[in-house]
This record gives structure tokens, C-alpha cells and sequence, in this order.
């Protein structure tokens, strides 16, 4: 028994770790997508194609516009916590960039086949590059392309046979993930234009996803959903405090998605897309007495201040803890019941810009 032969405590193997690590920071597709999509808007990129092979269970590809990485970082790239983007502890407060943990790449190679391909302003040609899965730098050769940066995972979680099978089973409602995900990046990047492609069987290239990459939210919803979509949508611009503040869209009141929940909510901090479900709850809450029926559309972006907002909760950094949650809701609670209120017939709060 453990009790008469205490026995020895041993380090676990890096390259275990490694694996039983990245597993929690790419849950999914929509997460290893989601982390590179993150990595080119981190880049400048003002233009972002998303390619899926079979709906990312083949390969997935982001090509960008962006600053592309400088050769001497090309053996360092793909290492676990190595990033250009924080120093420091107390840099967290202050951070702008959607990375920073310094993990994404060095998952995705754990996990897939990574390859890179790469140039900056300074470089009159691109490289490729090849990782192993412990992050290793294993071939490089010069290849023509724009200055920009595009990652391609094959094969993702080919080497974790139990969310392999998973993801197999399901790739369809992944692939339903993956989109929204990236609804939610196209809808609130300014100046960004997006492309995504879904490539099946011999060839067979649809297109999932084009925006122009204009300015507003307001046009980036026309774009995204359509004018349809938008007509039945209401402004939303509450003030919570001085420094705190929510724009967005919500649906009039008799004209909900009226498909799932949640299927066409958005929220987004200091333009980060992330989950508030209390946020929904209580849109959702609002809503059912003015419509029973349907769900809301919520479209909503939340400006915080950055030391009031804690994103580094959860890998992912979809979760987010506010330290001042409880005004925040209280101001929302007020703002919608002035919005769904029986009296104001029209729906209209507040102009829009
Ligand atoms: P993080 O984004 O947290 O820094 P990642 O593993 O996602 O960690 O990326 C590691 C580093 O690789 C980044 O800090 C950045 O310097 C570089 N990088 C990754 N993707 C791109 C890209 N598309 N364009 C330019 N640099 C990139
Ligand atoms: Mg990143």
C-alpha cells in the first residue's frame, strides 16, 4: 500500500506536459482558428482570409496583411510562452493586443502539423517554415509571397485520439462555432476586411464570410447580416459611468431572431469578443415581456477601463471578470427597461451616433 512504500514524486516528460497543456488552450476548432485570426489583428493585418479544408477537419489556413515576423524570431516563434506582446506582470493592466500569453502557436503545433509562412517590410522575400510538435524550428526555405503571415494546422488533434473522434462526430456544429466566431471579429474590427472559404471534396470553394472591412458597427451588421436584419434592429447606447459605457444593437421588440438563444448575440469588451452570460440573461429576461416568442439579437460593446476588466481568466479569454459587475448591470437593468417598456411604442431610446 502507499502507506508502508511512500513512492517517488518525478517530474512529468516536458513534451507530456506540453500535450496535456495545449489540449486546455485549443478546446476546439473555433479556439485554434480564434487564436490565429487574434494573431494577425495583433500583426496590423487590415485584410484576414480564413481557408477550412472539410470544414477545418482537413486543414485550416489565415493568411494576413500584417507585419509578418522578422527571421531572428522565427526559432523562438512556436515556443511555449514566448511572445512579443507582454513582459512583465504589471503590463497585463495596460495590454491592447488580443495575445499575450504566449501559448498559441506553441498548442497548435502540439497538437497539428504547424507550418508557417512569412515576411516583413525588410525582407524582399517570405520564408516557410516547419515546426515539430515540440515547437522545434525543422526546415526553412524561401518562397515568394507579400509581406504578411500565414499559418496553416493540418491535421488538428490527430494525436489526442479521444477529441480527434469527437471533433470528427461533429465537425459540422464546430464548423457552426467557427463562423459565429468569426461574425463576431468581423462585426467589431474596424478597417479589417474578412474572407472565409470553406473548401470541400474535388475543389468545391464556398465562400462563408466577406466583409469590406468598413468602419462602424452599424455597417459592419449590414455587412455581416445583412440590411434585412438590420432594419429590425433598435440602438442601444447606455452610459454606466463616467468611463463606462455600452453601444450596440438589440432587437425592436416584436421582431426577435426567433431561432436558439444565444445564436446571434454578441458582446464584446473594449472590443474583445467574450461571453457575458449574465449580460444575456438579463437581455434575454427584458425581452420575453415584450416577446415571448422569440430571442432577442444583441449586438452589444462594452467600453471599461482596462484595469477594471481581469480577461485573463480562462486561456481562451472568453471569460471575463469586471470589478464593477454588479453597476454594470444595475445601469443595463435601467436602460433596457426604458427600452422594452410597453410605452415606448416606437422602441427608440437614445440616437445612434
Ligand atoms: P501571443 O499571441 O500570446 O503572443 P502566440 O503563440 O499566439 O502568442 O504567438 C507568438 C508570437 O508570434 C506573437 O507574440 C507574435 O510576435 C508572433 N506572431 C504570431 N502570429 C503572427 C502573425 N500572424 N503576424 C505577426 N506575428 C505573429
Ligand atoms: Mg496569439
Amino acid at each position: 500500500t502507499p502507506a508502508d512504500s511512500p513512492t517517488m514524486i518525478k517530474p512529468i516528460n516536458k513534451s507530456v506536459v506540453h500535450r496535456i497543456c495545449a489540449g486546455q488552450v485549443i478546446l476546439d476548432l473555433a479556439a485554434a482558428v480564434k487564436e490565429l485570426v487574434e494573431n494577425s489583428l495583433d500583426a496590423g493585418a487590415t485584410s484576414i482570409e480564413i481557408s477550412l479544408k472539410e470544414h477545418g477537419e482537413e486543414w485550416f489556413q489565415v493568411i494576413d496583411n500584417g507585419s509578418g515576423i522578422s527571421p531572428n524570431n522565427f526559432k523562438v516563434l512556436v515556443l511555449k510562452h514566448h511572445t512579443s506582446k507582454l513582459c512583465d506582470f504589471p503590463d497585463l493592466q495596460s495590454l491592447t493586443t488580443f495575445g499575450f500569453r504566449g501559448e498559441a502557436l506553441s498548442s497548435l503545433c502540439a497538437l497539428g502539423n504547424l507550418t508557417v509562412e512569412t515576411r516583413t517590410k525588410n525582407e524582399s522575400i517570405a520564408t516557410h517554415l516547419t515546426y515539430d510538435q515540440s515547437g522545434l524550428l525543422v526546415a526553412e526555405k524561401k518562397t515568394a509571397r507579400q509581406v504578411g503571415t500565414t499559418v496553416t494546422v493540418k491535421k488538428l488533434f490527430s494525436n489526442l485520439p479521444v477529441r480527434s473522434k469527437e471533433f470528427k462526430r461533429n465537425v459540422r456544429k464546430e464548423y457552426g462555432k467557427l463562423i459565429s466566431l468569426l461574425n463576431a471579429y468581423a462585426l467589431i474590427a474596424k478597417g479589417v476586411r474578412f474572407v472565409c472559404t470553406n473548401t470541400t471534396g474535388k475543389n468545391v470553394k464556398s465562400v462563408v464570410l466577406k466583409t469590406q472591412g468598413s468602419g462602424s458597427l452599424k455597417d459592419n451588421i449590414i455587412t455581416v447580416f445583412g440590411m434585412t436584419v438590420f432594419s429590425c434592429l433598435e440602438p442601444v447606447n447606455i452610459c454606466i459611468s463616467e468611463s463606462c459605457k455600452v453601444d450596440g444593437f438589440l432587437s425592436k421588440a416584436g421582431q426577435g431572431s426567433g431561432r436558439n438563444m444565444g445564436d446571434r448575440q454578441f458582446f464584446f469588451v473594449n472590443g474583445r469578443p467574450v461571453d457575458m452570460p449574465k449580460v444575456s440573461k438579463l437581455v434575454n429576461e427584458f425581452y420575453k415581456g415584450a416577446n415571448s416568442r422569440q430571442y432577442p439579437i444583441a449586438i452589444m460593446s462594452f467600453t471599461i477601463p482596462e484595469k477594471a476588466c481581469d480577461v485573463n481568466v480562462t486561456p481562451d479569454k472568453r471569460k471575463i471578470f469586471l470589478s464593477d459587475e454588479a453597476s454594470i448591470l444595475h445601469a443595463l437593468r435601467e436602460g433596457l427597461q426604458q427600452i422594452y417598456s410597453p410605452s415606448n411604442a416606437c422602441y427608440s431610446v437614445n440616437k445612434v451616433e
